[in-house]
């Protein structure tokens, strides 16, 4: 089967999936989202694009953004950024404060909401929002091709008003030493960061940069590559990353919007959208297509 075919009928058979999950009300400006939405795009090493259902509608990225700012942040800072932040899977909720207390201020990852925090506060060193804002969204444009992508600041200023619980974890780590700008700013950062919208197949675009191979582009040197690759493996899903390794086998970074950013080494970068949640925040039926689309092209990092 190739894959036009296998992404049509993923997407015939997500438009009539009965349970798709919840979606996030949290962030008000979120929560009007229509469930009903799928879509998905894979863009293959060999320069190829196949697109299915609702692919061009753009989304909240929210923390798949997680992804391009440690890329950033690991490029300016290299190591030294592990000073600050861990590279273990936290075994809690994306937003858990509970973790950082007992661990004095040091998120396990960067991918959980604390340790995205202090990746955004690394970028802000010495710089304005604006500016880091600015390269941020220049590094998607440009992994893109696409100059049209740009922040919803709807999502973001909605966030902003109901972004107690980040602002906590800035403080407390603030508290510990673990945060060189004010909490205020940070999370501004931050809450701008997560707004950035995005098609599925814009993001499959953007994240040809993580699937190496000698057509696709290089943004970052092959050493860190691997590394957040690594980290999406094991960090990309919150609590329940264990588990989307087992059913899908490769790396990949979810975000409260229902988007799914998934990379098959050295063959593809796939992105899936649908809006709706499981209990652990991951999208429901992207989970579910992720893990066919694996299964019907043996897409895998373990053979
Ligand atoms: N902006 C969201 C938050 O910080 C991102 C969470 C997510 O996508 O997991 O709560």
């Amino acid at each position: 089967m190739d894959l036009s075919e296998i992404l049509a009928r993923i997407g015939r058979d997500m438009a009539v999936a009965p349970d798709r999950g919840k979606v996030a009300t949290y962030i008000p400006e979120l929560a009007c989202i229509d469930p009903a939405r799928f879509g998905m795009a894979v863009a293959t090493a060999d320069g190829q694009l196949f697109c299915v259902g609702d692919a061009e509608v753009p989304f909240s990225i929210q923390s798949v953004s997680k992804v391009f700012t440690l890329a950033l942040a690991l490029g300016r800072q290299g190591e030294t950024l592990w000073q600050r932040v861990g590279r273990e899977p936290s075994g809690h909720a994306f937003n858990s404060i509970l973790q950082l207390e007992h661990e004095a201020g040091i998120p396990r990852n960067p991918f959980i909401n604390a340790g995205a925090l202090v990746v955004t506060d690394a970028l802000l060193a010495g710089r304005s929002r604006d500016d880091v804002l600015a390269e941020l969204l220049g590094f998607v444009r440009q992994a893109a091709g696409d100059d049209t992508i740009g922040i919803d600041a709807a999502v973001a200023a909605s966030e902003a008003a109901h972004g107690d619980r980040n602002a906590a974890l800035a403080h407390f780590m603030a508290a510990h030493g673990n945060l060189r700008n004010p909490a205020h700013e940070t999370c501004a950062a931050y809450f701008n960061q997560c707004a950035i919208e995005m098609s599925c197949r814009q993001l499959a675009l953007a994240g040809r940069f993580l699937v190496g191979g000698p057509d696709m582009p290089r943004r970052i040197p092959p050493s860190p590559l691997r590394r957040i690759l690594a980290l999406m493996m094991t960090c990309g899903h919150y609590d329940a990353s264990g588990d989307f390794a087992f059913r899908v086998g490769l790396p990949g970074k979810s975000g409260v919007g229902g988007g799914i950013l998934v990379i098959a080494p050295g063959r593809a970068s796939i992105a899936v959208w649908s809006p709706g949640l499981n209990t652990n925040g991951n999208s429901q039926l992207g989970t579910i297509a992720m893990e066919r689309l694996a299964a019907k092209t043996d897409w895998t990092v373990f053979s």
